[in-house]
């Protein structure tokens, strides 16, 4: 039966943006007035701009929210263009994030990918093993370098094309850690084909892991079905966006 959730429901909170941070050529990190100490990472808010769109972007932080918001299309265009004190209405925390497990951690992120495994690294900063794959096409794509190693974790970098860290996709550099942590946990965020991968890499060596899945969500509370993954009605907006996969034995 569709539980419908009271934040997915209820109407957007008015908030402010207090501070604006560029982090890439085309991404920045906003904060906003709005305080959530529930909402936990993996989660999402749902960011409206009147006569423009809703579109669902990862938190970064809780209290304060923030999120990092890369420009590509109109609504996230829209979105640089807004100023310190200008007003984006905001829905949540939504969705099921990550369910940290014991043992060390492997995060893997590729593009906007770095905002929940950011949240995540410092909620797991807890003495455990963590080590962080950004993975981008070039140089220039890299999200979170500083912001990652301040967190105080193993940072690992792969593009594309070589132009910085190892050459190569991210998996280049999370073979090896597989290799050796075997009882760790790979969570991650990235574009569907990296993904896919990861799923297939865990599964192979019965390595737990925990997939945040991008898709088309309109409503964030499972009515509409735009955001369905995969074939058996599995909705990234109210079963996920995390999906957790299990090893076969544990
Ligand atoms: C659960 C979830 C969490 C998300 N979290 C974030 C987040 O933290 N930060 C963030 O920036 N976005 C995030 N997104 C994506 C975001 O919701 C929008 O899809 C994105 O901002 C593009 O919307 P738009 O209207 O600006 O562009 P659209 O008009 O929807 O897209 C314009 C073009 O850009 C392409 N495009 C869309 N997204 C990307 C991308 N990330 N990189 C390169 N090309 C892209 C599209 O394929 C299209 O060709 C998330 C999506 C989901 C489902």
């Amino acid at each position: 039966m569709l539980h419908l959730d009271d934040k997915a429901l209820s109407l957007p909170q008015v908030a402010h943006i207090v501070r604006l941070e560029n982090e890439n050529y085309r991404t920045k990190t906003f904060t906003l007035d709005v305080h959530w100490p529930e909402a936990y990472p993996g989660q999402f808010l749902m960011a409206w701009l009147p006569g423009v769109d809703e579109k669902p972007f990862s938190l970064l932080s809780n209290d304060p929210v923030q999120i990092s918001v890369a420009a590509v299309g109109r609504f996230s265009r829209q979105m640089h263009t807004l100023s310190s004190g200008d007003t984006v209405w905001v829905r949540g925390p939504l969705g099921h994030g990550y369910q940290p497990q014991s043992g060390p951690m492997i995060g893997v992120a590729g593009g906007y990918g770095v905002s929940p495994l950011h949240f995540l690294a410092r909620r797991l900063g807890d003495g455990r093993e963590r080590h962080i794959i950004i993975g981008a096409r070039t140089a220039r794509d890299l999200l979170f370098r500083e912001k990652f190693r301040a967190a105080g974790v193993h940072l690992h970098v792969t593009t594309d094309d070589g132009s910085a860290g190892q050459h190569g996709f991210v998996t280049v550099a999370l073979l090896p850690l597989l290799e050796r942590l075997p009882t760790a946990t790979v969570y991650a965020c990235g574009p569907k084909p990296m993904l896919e991968a990861l799923r297939s890499l865990c599964q192979e060596r019965n390595i737990a892991c925990q997939l945040s899945w991008e898709s088309y969500i309109r409503c964030g509370f499972g009515v509409c079905g735009s955001c369905a993954v995969g074939k058996d009605g599995w909705l990234a907006c109210k079963d996920g966006p995390v999906e957790v996969i299990l090893p076969a034995r544990v």
